[in-house]
């Protein structure tokens, strides 16, 4: 199928990006296109206009500023994966990065498109929000920082605006004693999560001081599971403890769980808590 014709600009700055979109309304970046372009061609929107910000190097990279981590947003998954820095101070990042569709999805997907498309399947978000990350946004308004938690607004929804661009996704090092982990059950054919889970454990002594987990896939946004930190913190770091904890997701998912052709919201439902489970087992291995 082919895409509704589109008008074509190519932005040569972030600040042309911003005149761009405001002089185009209804325009919509364009980033990897690996999200963009499918849902052209499926017709499901058909902006006026595409502002294409892919070769925007002020947009790249991946810098370690004391205890916190910028990652520009046009970052490729690839590129994400392959950072000693992130496999150092952010290591779900990196293994979630890893495991996203295949090369070529990896190799020109970017974490700004990412996390903009919003797609409940997707790896990254899960991994953000598990971690407490932040999103840096260039508006008409000036700039301004999103957390993670507050960004995620529904399936495909976001805090971002029209006119909107996000510049760089911001999250702090893994301190001293922290173990993270990112599992997920791919579907076999596009390897989108079915069921991703994030999990940050900080282990002291045999028992987890600290803990962070997200689940991804199940419900339309990414979503932390307080009942399984609340029964990891302060507690062994055994397996039963991590399974009776893991079990304790159930109480986190709500009402709103999706379903589809290949896994039903049931089915979603009754093997979270081993997705859980595995994550936080990853995780405290590697604290
Ligand atoms: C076959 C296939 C398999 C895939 N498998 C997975 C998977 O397993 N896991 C996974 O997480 N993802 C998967 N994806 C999605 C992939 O990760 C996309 O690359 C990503 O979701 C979008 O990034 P992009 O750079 O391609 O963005 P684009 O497609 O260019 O843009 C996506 C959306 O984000 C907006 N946008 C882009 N950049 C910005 C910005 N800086 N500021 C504001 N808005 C912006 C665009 O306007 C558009 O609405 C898959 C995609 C394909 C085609």
């Amino acid at each position: 199928m082919f895409a509704p014709q589109f008008g074509y600009h190519r932005a040569s700055s972030v600040a042309e990006a911003g005149e761009l979109l405001r002089s185009n309304p209804g325009a919509k970046l364009l980033a990897g296109g690996h999200s963009l372009i499918p849902v052209l061609k499926l017709r499901l929107a058909a902006p006026p206009a595409l502002i294409d910000i892919g070769r925007l190097a002020e947009l790249r990279g991946i810098a370690v500023d004391g205890g916190s981590l910028r990652l520009g947003a046009l970052t490729t998954h690839a590129e994400l994966a392959a950072s000693p820095e992130l496999q150092r101070h952010a290591p779900a990042l990196a293994q979630a990065a890893s495991v996203i569709g295949d090369p070529a999805v990896r190799n020109r997907g970017t974490i700004g498109g990412n996390v903009a498309h919003a797609d409940p399947a997707s790896d990254l978000p899960t991994v953000l929000v598990a971690l407490g990350a932040a999103f840096e946004i260039a508006g008409a308004g000036g700039e301004r920082t999103v957390p993670a938690a507050e960004f995620f607004q529904g399936m495909m929804a976001t805090a971002l605006g029209d006119g909107d661009l996000l510049t760089a996704v911001v999250l702090p090092a893994r301190p001293p004693g922290q173990g993270q982990a990112y599992v997920k059950f791919a579907h076999p054919a596009s390897r989108y999560a079915v069921i991703g889970v994030a999990a940050a454990l900080t282990v002291s002594d045999g028992a987890c001081t600290a803990a962070a987990v997200a689940v991804g896939g199940l419900v339309p946004v990414p979503l932390r599971a307080p009942s399984v930190e609340g029964a990891l913190a302060g507690g062994p770091v055994a397996a039963d403890a991590l399974a009776a904890a893991a079990d304790r997701v159930a109480a986190d998912l709500g009402d709103d769980l999706i379903g589809d052709v290949f896994a039903s919201a049931e089915y979603r439902r009754a093997v979270a808590a081993v997705w859980v489970r595995r994550a936080l087992e990853a995780a405290a291995q590697a604290a």
